[in-house]
């Protein structure tokens, strides 16, 4: 149980899910907001998320709700946020000039031992830090959503973040329980969005050439590939599937992926190809309708309690 402290800049949803994680490892939370409002609503979120999951038997760490929400303070003060936090989670919306003009200002107030990581999905961490004199204490530590149950986390430095800098992030995202990853150098897309992006690409072609249904191709990965998927890695997953081990595997199939590979065609352009985008979301409209994509979330977010606890045992 740890009593360092952790701030976080930014209360909305990936705000609100890094200080149950962190409390829930007996970390002291303040939680920074630009709106008062915001981080009253907050709070009154995060007590009821806190005591739904205890009751659910969901709830993370060893020690009671209540106790965990004891641990998150506020203020709307950066300077106070910064003082003695050993490191600063920011999860601002997701707008260059926003995340700029806050880093400008964390690189006046950081102190020597805090380290900040940005929540990101989209900005390689030069983009935002570049110039700053702190440069070298930030870095991205990407989770995905939500990422209470979802334990990834992609840990992508700039060019000059400090290697222990990276290193005590990975340690503390060990130290939540979380699962990181850590890139050797920043790349556009991280790794999670370079390969989801390379199904929805395929997905895409499948779907505009006429060939499978939105609710068909959707079935390949969660009644198919998505099953392997949930335990093991694909390449695990290659490795398991030839008797002599991925490298017979490979030996195996290598002509094959290269062939069909050779038929992908062009990237899709997924803002300017009106047609295909109309008829994806009109079959998705089908499956899930707008009103109902907060149901549709909330019972994927129950079975993703129950996986995690499974997952666990694996
Ligand atoms: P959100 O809109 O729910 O919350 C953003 C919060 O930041 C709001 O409370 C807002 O009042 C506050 N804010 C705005 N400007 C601020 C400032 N200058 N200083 C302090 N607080 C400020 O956004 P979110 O979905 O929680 O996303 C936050 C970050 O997390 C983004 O970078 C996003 O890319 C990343 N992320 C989001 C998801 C997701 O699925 N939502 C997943 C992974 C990563």
């Amino acid at each position: 149980m740890s009593s360092q402290k952790i701030g976080i800049v930014g209360s909305g949803l990936i705000g609100r899910a890094w200080a149950m994680l962190f409390a829930a490892a007996g970390y002291r939370v303040q939680l920074y907001d630009i709106l008062e409002s915001q981080l009253a609503t907050a709070l009154q979120e995060l007590d009821k998320d806190l005591h739904r999951l205890e009751e659910q038997s969901a709830l993370r760490g060893n020690i009671r709700a209540s106790e965990q929400f004891a641990l998150i303070g506020v203020t709307t003060r950066l300077e106070e946020l910064t003082r003695e936090a050993v490191h600063i989670q920011e999860c601002v919306p997701e707008v260059l000039h926003l995340k700029k003009s806050l880093y400008s200002q964390l690189d006046e107030l950081l102190e020597e031992q805090t380290v900040v990581a940005s929540s990101t999905s989209t900005f390689m961490p030069s983009l935002y830090s570049e110039g700053l004199q702190k440069r070298q204490q930030m870095l991205v530590a990407h989770p995905l959503n939500p990422p209470y149950f979802i334990p990834l986390v992609e840990i992508v430095p700039a060019p000059w973040t400090s290697p222990s800098a990276v290193e005590r992030t990975r340690d503390l995202m060990l130290s939540l329980g979380q699962r990181p990853v850590t890139l050797k150098r920043e790349i556009q897309g991280f790794a999670t969005n370079r390969i989801q992006y390379a199904i929805l690409n395929e997905v895409w072609r499948l779907v505009g050439s006429g060939i499978l249904s939105v609710a068909d191709v959707d079935r390949v990965l969660s009644q198919g590939l998505g099953l392997r998927y949930a335990l093991l890695g694909s390449l695990e997953t290659a490795h398991l599937n030839a008797p002599g081990g991925v490298a017979d595997y490979f030996q195996r199939f290598g002509g094959e992926i290269s062939a069909v590979s050779a038929t992908y065609g062009e990237t899709p352009n997924t803002q300017e190809d009106r047609e295909t985008l109309a008829e994806i979301a009109r079959q998705c409209e089908q499956l899930v309708s707008l009103e109902k994509l907060d149901e549709r979330r909330a019972v994927r977010d129950e079975f993703l309690i129950q996986l995690a606890k499974l997952k666990k045992q694996f």
